[in-house]
């Protein structure tokens, strides 16, 4: 049976217990995956914390971005590898893994390596009693010892997002990757000695969150800034664990995503960006969309559209030619959004299509299969229209007017993204202005120049981060006063 090891100070080490990982595909164990004890736990704090005094943070910036190159070339020298890991942990289409998760996990070592060659600095002159006058400058050092904790939805691409400014900035880190998705993060530890990252400066400690590596990782004296993308629960839970010590956090969280179809838009932009938004990676993207809401006069065309073309996305294993749709991540993620679909007929649905289990054949009857699933006719107060599901499904309703559908989009715990459909440009930037999101697509979904902020509003998340605005949680900018 494949090993999934630790990876701490640079070299592959067990942990105190193993369990099993098992494929979404079928359910059966493809890997023990070696449990950091407290113990590894601390031995990697102590590496990252040594290694933090050693060369990496004050080696000169060109060459540390000599070396994420090299992170980020080693990664795609071994694209297939990754690629081969991501699918079998995921039972993600290859189609997705290889144009989405191992191209940009490689992309945000090049991208944040960027960034922080090129940062400006602020400058000022100061003028003195004397007249000699003063110089003061603003000057960045790593934060530290950075916990990353990481979910299984886009396991390396996510990862990478925290650990490519992370040790661009100069600083080391503990990653926790989802317990779903062990292996891209451990073979990362290959490609960072390959590329001469010094060890202890990239660490891996495998396990689940209470009790368990998580908290052990958040909770650590020894970490000194805690990153973290996941459920909201689960952001509550470490926001708490970080104040002790007052540490800053940066929270990337759930979402419950609206997309808003005007009758003047281009119909089927609108239909091919809402089918991806609410199906690929099967519903398992924190962006993608689970509430539509379409202008009456195109709404049952819209409807029947989306319909007849989910219908058409075949479902199967990653490698299987033209499989638009995988399993769930797990028997218990597929149980919780089996739960919302029979919840949704409870409250009353209209069921479009899907619903259910699809039948793949004996050899796929243990793995996380559902049914992508489109309802109509719930009222706004359903828990399916309020509560995250995470599954490839969505709802949609009419709206009559542009006030009264960003009331709607707008009465919601979360606050991530929304894609909004139009050809008015004045109203493209009113609604994208008034919707409470981190982010707002207009005519597209899921594009976005790496360089701008991401973060999400209300329970979606705390902080920003991408391109300079990484910097702010990753770098202590500190104030340097002389007087000439
Ligand atoms: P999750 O919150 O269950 O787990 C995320 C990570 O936290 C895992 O590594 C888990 O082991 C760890 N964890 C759990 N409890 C912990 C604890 N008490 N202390 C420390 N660590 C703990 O989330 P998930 O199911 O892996 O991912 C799906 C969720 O992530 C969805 O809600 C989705 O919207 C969200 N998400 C958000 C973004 C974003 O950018 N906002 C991106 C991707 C996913």
């Amino acid at each position: 049976m494949k090993q999934i090891h630790n990876f701490i100070d640079g070299k592959y080490v067990a942990g105190t217990r193993r369990f099993d990982k098992h494929s979404p595909l079928t359910g059966e164990v493809i890997a023990h995956v070696h449990e950091a004890g407290r113990e590894q736990v601390d031995a990697a704090v102590a590496a990252a914390r040594a290694a933090l005094s050693g060369p990496w943070s004050r080696m000169p910036v060109a060459e540390r971005v000599e070396r994420l190159y090299a992170v980020a070339d080693g990664i795609n020298r071994r694209f297939d590898e990754f690629l081969a890991a991501e699918c079998a942990d995921t039972g993600k289409p290859r189609s997705i893994a290889s144009h989405i998760d191992i191209p940009r996990g490689a992309a945000n070592f090049k991208i944040f390596a960027d960034v922080v060659k090129n940062v400006p600095s602020e400058f000022f002159e100061l003028a003195t009693p004397d007249g000699l006058g003063a110089i003061n400058y603003g000057y960045r050092t790593p934060v530290g010892v950075v916990g990353v904790i990481c979910p299984w939805n886009l396991p390396l691409l996510l990862m990478t997002w925290k650990v490519g400014p992370a040790l661009a900035c100069g600083n080391t880190v503990v990653v926790k990757p989802s317990e779903e998705t062990p292996q891209t993060a451990a073979l990362l530890g290959e490609v960072m000695n390959e590329a001469g990252i010094p060890a202890g400066v990239y660490n891996v400690v495998h396990g689940f969150g209470p009790d368990s590596a998580g908290e052990f990782v958040t909770t650590h004296p020894g970490v000194d800034a805690i990153t973290f993308t996941g459920e909201t629960r689960t952001g509550e839970v470490i926001m708490k664990a970080a104040a002790k010590g007052a540490r800053p956090v940066s929270l990337e969280m759930g979402g419950k995503n609206a997309a808003i179809v005007f009758a003047d838009c281009d119909f089927d932009a609108a239909i091919e960006g809402t089918l991806r938004s609410a199906f690929v990676n099967s519903g398992q993207v924190c962006l993608g969309t689970e509430r539509v809401y379409v202008e009456r006069p195109i709404f049952d065309r819209f409807v029947s559209e989306l319909a007849r073309q989910i219908e058409g996305w075949k479902i199967g294993a990653p490698d299987e030619p033209d499989v638009k749709l995988g399993p769930l991540i797990s028997r218990e993620h597929q149980e919780k959004v089996l739960g919302y679909y029979k919840l949704a007929e409870a409250e009353g649905a209209t069921v479009v299509t899907g619903g259910g289990v699809p039948d793949l054949g004996p050899r796929y009857t243990g793995g996380a299969w559902v049914r992508p699933t489109i309802w109509t006719g719930l009222p706004e107060t359903a828990r399916v229209i309020k509560e995250e599901i995470f599954g490839p499904c969505c709802h949609i309703a009419p709206f009559d007017d542009e006030d009264e559908v960003l009331a709607k989009a707008n009465d919601n715990a979360y606050g991530l993204a929304c894609a909004i459909w139009t050809r008015d440009l004045s109203r493209a930037h009113r609604v994208a202005q008034r919707m409470q999101v981190g982010i707002s697509w207009v005519n597209s979904w899921f594009l976005r120049d790496l360089r701008t902020p991401f973060g999400g509003a209300k329970q979606s998340g705390i902080g920003r981060e991408g391109g300079v605005h990484s910097l702010e949680f990753y770098t202590e900018l500190k104030n340097v006063c002389i007087k000439l």
